[in-house]
């Protein structure tokens, strides 16, 4: 996998990988699975395995971890472990858009019940995209600040 060169070399290193929009060193891809990801930075200073954040702005800090970033950086972490990495978390850090000092971090841990859960939503995910129906959101705050409102049959 092209990516593992370039982490180990950062390890080495005890370098920071940031990716942005100009400048993506490394990509999480797990093509057996259908993955694919780049995470915002990968931190290597550790010189032991590689540390991924993903930063989330947000209007309000959330009280707990949400769902899709959750899944997000499990995807991450076991893109990670495909190139025989052995991460022992990730983060993913909210960041309140008005002042952005203020800031929440979460850590991430892999184990066995979440590889499954993972593995299963990719399954619904590649179903939905092969012709069955998805189950619709019942939140209507959700549905509010949804990007895909405006085309979705089942907005609230
Ligand atoms: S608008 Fe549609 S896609 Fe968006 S949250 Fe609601 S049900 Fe889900």
């Amino acid at each position: 996998m092209r990516d593992k060169p370039y982490l180990t070399s950062a390890l080495r290193d005890r370098k920071i990988l940031a990716n942005s929009e100009k400048n993506v060193l490394f990509q999480c891809i797990v093509p057996e699975m259908g993955y694919i990801g780049v995470p915002d930075i990968a931190d290597c200073t550790n010189g032991e395995q590689p540390i991924l954040v993903e930063t989330k702005t947000t209007g309000k800090l959330p009280r707990d971890i949400w769902i899709d970033n959750r899944i997000q950086m499990d995807v991450y972490l076991i893109g990670l472990e495909s190139l025989s990495f052995k991460p022992k978390y990730g983060i993913v850090e909210y960041v309140l858009r008005t002042y952005q000092s203020i800031r929440k971090k979460f850590e991430i841990q892999i184990d066995d019940d979440l590889r499954r859960n993972i593995h299963n939503t990719s399954n619904e995910v590649r179903d939905i995209l092969n012709g069955k129906e998805p189950v619709p959101c019942n939140n209507p705050r959700k549905c509010a600040s949804c990007g895909y409102r405006d085309g979705c049959p089942w907005n609230l």
